[in-house]
């Protein structure tokens, strides 16, 4: 353990982290410091929940560095959740476990400022959480607390024939920042060395890596998008294991087919540069690589207008469309193939 971090204790943490928090959002009765936390229930009842882990080894490397980032992505792949109800977030909870061997407490400052960052971005106050010792990594765990929206949470359920099936964003971009950080590059740092560089990758692609690896490390969520979309998406989910896994979920839960063309998968351009480093065919990380936490939706209407208010120079793409039949996506190729779309991660099926 870090002696800076020994010498504070698992106390002596907590009260650094009670005195970094700020109070933002409303019905904060008692935040961290008694046995418990205290709030006020939000009017109208009802109230979104959800948890995600990172997990070092699993889900980032320590040796990645970046722990601002790190603590930013905690928090940010639970706001995509409440995001993806059209929610909005209002009070979290951290759990974390603390390596012997892992970060010092310059680190865990430098994270618990980047976990505050996206607290403020999204009106966000940390209420309370846990703090352990880790036989193993690090680990955190975010507890997200939020309101529906008014009217009804978007569910994965709502999704009806003739329907448009919609996607935010780029596909594939963290699945290709993952593989380029697994190869030895780092965010902003020139190009290795020891990695042969391609004639063909020039500048633009560098750049498109390099957002990618951005997209990896500090995911946006899209909530201003899923708030716009209470009332036009008629079902929704967040991209989290990749679409052919997600759009899985949105068609098994709306008991309907859908159609996904594979020309018009937005592909993150990191994605085809990684794609063409690797030798890995980036549509396959567009639709399998997960952790783009972007929004799946599916609507009757053009939901562009309303997305380009709230989200200008979000890209917003039909993918497909959702029919009466099979409750599974099906991939249309560009040569005519069709096949069932299956796959995307899978924490329990991932071999080693
Ligand atoms: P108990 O032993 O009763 O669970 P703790 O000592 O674990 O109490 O926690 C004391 C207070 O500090 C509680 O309000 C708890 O929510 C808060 N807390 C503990 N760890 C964290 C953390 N990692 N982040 C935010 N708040 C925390
Ligand atoms: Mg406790």
């Amino acid at each position: 353990m870090d002696p800076a971090l020994a010498a504070l204790g698992e106390f002596g943490l907590i009260n650094l982290i009670r005195q970094r928090v700020h109070q933002r959002s409303p019905g904060t009765i008692l935040g961290i410091g008694d046995d418990a936390a205290l709030l006020a229930l939000p009017a109208g009842g009802g109230l979104l929940v959800t948890t995600d882990m990172l997990l070092e080894g699993i889900h980032f490397q320590w040796h990645w560095g970046r722990p601002r980032e790190l603590g930013r992505k905690a928090m940010a792949v639970n706001v995509s959740d409440i995001a993806a109800m059209g929610g909005r977030p209002l009070h979290a909870l951290l759990g974390l476990a603390i390596p012997p061997a892992g970060p010092s407490l310059a680190d865990l400052e430098a994270l618990l400022a980047g976990l505050e960052e996206e607290a403020a971005t999204y009106g966000i106050t940390l209420v309370g959480g846990d703090t352990c010792r880790s036989q193993s990594g690090l680990v955190l765990a975010v507890t997200l607390l939020g309101t529906p929206p008014p009217g009804q949470a978007l569910r994965r359920s709502g999704a009806r024939p003739g329907d448009g099936l919609w996607v935010t964003g780029m596909l594939g971009g963290a699945a290709a920042g993952l593989l380029a950080l697994e190869r030895g590059l780092r965010p902003g740092a020139p190009w290795p060395a020891d990695i042969a560089r391609p004639a063909w990758l020039g500048a633009a692609e560098e750049a498109a890596i390099q957002a990618a690896i951005a997209v990896h490390l500090a995911p946006v969520p899209r909530l201003a998008a899923g708030q716009a979309l209470v009332g036009c998406a008629t079902a929704m989910i967040d991209v989290s294991d990749g679409v052919a896994s997600d759009a899985g979920h949105l068609c098994a839960e709306s008991r309907v087919a859908a159609r996904i063309l594979a020309g018009r998968i937005p592909i993150h351009p990191g994605a085809a540069a990684m794609g063409r480093l690797t030798g890995r065919d980036p549509l396959d990380l567009a639709l399998r690589g997960g952790e783009d936490y972007e929004l799946l939706f599916t609507t009757p209407t053009d939901p562009r207008p309303i997305l380009g208010e709230v989200a200008p120079g979000l890209a917003v793409t039909r993918i497909g469309e959702v029919s009466a039949g099979q409750p599974v996506p099906r991939l249309a190729r560009e040569d005519g193939r069709e096949e069932i779309l299956a796959g995307g991660f899978d924490h329990l099926r991932v071999s080693g």
